[in-house]
């Protein structure tokens, strides 16, 4: 029906879709086709498209295993009707560069499962063009997450002006910056500039370098140059918080080493 009803379109929770007066002809609801569960399996935790936002922030087991940055990531995001209605699937499916969800869910090692192109890294998918296709699950594999997720809004609900997660797992750093405004973007290894699971000053300074390199642009939520400035900031502060510092010494270090970065030169 997506394929041969012209204009026709997937419906999601209707959230984003509502706000354009454009007519659409036909939508399809998928919603008793049982995508509204989060399902474990050995190795993965696999997120159905129709799993809403509020639903996504009350999985206990699955928010305890990416250490509570999917929670994190969503609880600003309106409020609990509009996260009790607004679906993973429109989230994901949208790729909107202001997105929370993305930007948490791109820092952990996630896929995206659609019926006609398959398994793909959400890194991939948030660049492929706007096919006609459904996306049925988001899954996220099993590993010993260590990860923070901060965003800078400047009113409460508002969208972000910047979003940053930073998780580790298999050994190595994976950061996500989004809200450039475009969609967000991920530095994992070494080009994230940080190996250390107890990053040092000089290794967050590197980070920082890392991130300050992306793209950024200007719009109504803030400039090129103050986006690009806190960006550095919230990827420090992400990096801090996940990191599990075995000294307080370090710890203490590394806050300085945040608090400093974040006076505007
Ligand atoms: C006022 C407002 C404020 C918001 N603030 C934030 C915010 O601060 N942070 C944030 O991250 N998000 C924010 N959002 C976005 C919101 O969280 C949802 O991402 C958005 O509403 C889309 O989810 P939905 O389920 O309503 O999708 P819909 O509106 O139903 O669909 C969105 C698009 O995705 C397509 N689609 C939906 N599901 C599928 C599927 N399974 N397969 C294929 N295509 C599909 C639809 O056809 C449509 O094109 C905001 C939205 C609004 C309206």
């Amino acid at each position: 029906m997506l394929r041969f009803r012209k204009g026709a379109q997937i419906l999601g929770g209707g959230m984003w879709m509502r706000l354009s007066d454009r007519t659409i002809p036909c939508v399809i609801d998928l919603s008793d086709c049982g995508l509204d569960k989060i399902e474990e399996t050995e190795d993965e935790y696999r997120i159905g498209a129709y799993v809403t936002l509020r639903d996504l922030e009350c999985a206990g087991v699955l928010n305890d295993a990416c250490d509570g940055v999917l929670a994190a990531a969503v609880r600003d995001i309106v409020g609990v009707q509009f996260r009790r209605s607004a679906t993973v699937g429109g989230s994901v499916f949208g790729r909107f560069g202001f997105s929370d969800v993305i930007c948490a869910l791109l820092a952990l090692d996630t896929e995206v499962e659609l019926v006609e192109a398959g398994r793909v890294p959400l890194a991939t998918f948030i660049d492929m063009p706007y096919e006609l296709d459904v996306l049925t699950h988001i899954i996220v594999k099993k590993h010993d997450y260590q990860a923070s997720y901060q965003c800078l809004r400047k009113a409460a609900t508002d969208f972000a002006t910047v979003n940053a997660c930073a998780a580790r797992w298999d050994g190595a750093w994976h950061l996500a910056v989004g809200a450039r405004p475009a969609k967000a973007r991920l530095l994992s290894g070494a080009e994230a500039g940080v190996v250390s699971a107890e990053p040092s000053c000089d290794e967050l300074a590197h980070a920082i370098e890392a991130v300050r390199g992306l793209t950024y642009s200007s719009n109504l939520w803030g400039s090129e140059r103050y986006r690009r400035h806190l960006a550095g900031v919230l990827a420090a502060r992400a990096l801090v918080e996940a990191a599990r510092y075995t000294s307080p010494e370090g710890l203490e270090a590394a806050r300085a080493a945040c608090a400093r970065e974040e006076a505007i030169r």
